[in-house]
């Protein structure tokens, strides 16, 4: 199995954290893993990605806490493995929690609070990024654990890349861009957006690591959404206190 393991956190004791890439094991190159948001969730091939996944990275199944992704803004704070709907993010202090999301040409973000061992993951696609989805994050962190925006430690996955992602005016004046006559292309860099919400809190650039890898043209390891369309997989990022 191929994994992408954040080096921001590499060397840290007692967190377990990655994500999924389409490679699997046995030379599978359509790996790809669900957390409950896809109808196919429950075949065998899939709860084998699961498994073989979670047993990886290092931790037990049971432990996964996961959130229905709408695309919203939305974060909860949870203290449990489980479902929780109708939010993109999830913040947790509690151990043995292990909080995933998943993604296709999102951005997938991993937070930990090194002083106050707290943890979030986000899903920000462009409503996400364009509803702040990671400062929400951030600031409940805040609220709720004490976490100093200064000292918090990030991981910004693969995502659809300013190489790749052209997006429409009704995307683009989210961001500030505006389509003009004779370049009317706007492509739109997802992770750099999130990256600076981040560094308006407060947070330290050399806390934040940002993938440079593109979902959609890196296609031998990533799957995409924009590219693939509805028969596209999906990776999945995870942090945990373990
Ligand atoms: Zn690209």
């Amino acid at each position: 199995m191929r994994l992408i393991k954040p080096n921001i956190f590499s060397g840290i004791q007692g967190l377990k954290t990655g994500m999924s890439t389409r490679i699997g094991n046995n030379g599978d190159n359509e790996f790809g893993i669900y957390l409950g948001s896809k109808e196919n969730v429950d075949s065998e091939r899939v709860k084998r990605n699961r498994k073989d996944f979670f047993s990886e990275i290092g931790i037990p199944e049971h432990y996964l806490a996961y959130p229905v992704q709408c695309h919203s803004k939305n974060v909860l704070k949870v203290s449990a493995p489980g479902e929780y709907k109708s939010c993109d993010g999830l913040i947790t202090n509690t151990v043995h929690v292990a909080l995933a999301v998943s993604a296709a040409d999102c951005v997938p973000v991993l937070l930990f609070d090194p002083l106050n061992k707290a943890i979030g993951a986000v899903h920000a696609g462009w409503r996400g990024t364009a509803g702040f989805v990671v400062m929400r994050a951030v600031e409940m962190m805040e609220a709720e654990y004490g976490t100093d925006p200064a000292k918090i430690l990030v991981y910004i996955g693969p995502s659809a890349g300013a190489c790749c992602y052209e997006v429409n005016e009704e995307v683009a004046i989210k961001f500030g861009n505006k389509i003009v006559p004779y370049s009317p292309k706007v492509f739109l860099d997802l992770k750099k957006e999130n990256m600076s919400q981040l560094l308006k809190l407060g947070a330290a650039a050399g806390n934040i690591e940002v993938s440079s890898s593109c979902t959609i043209c890196e296609k031998e390891l990533f799957h995409s959404f924009r590219r693939d369309g509805l028969s596209a997989g999906r990776m999945t990022a995870i942090i945990c206190i373990k």
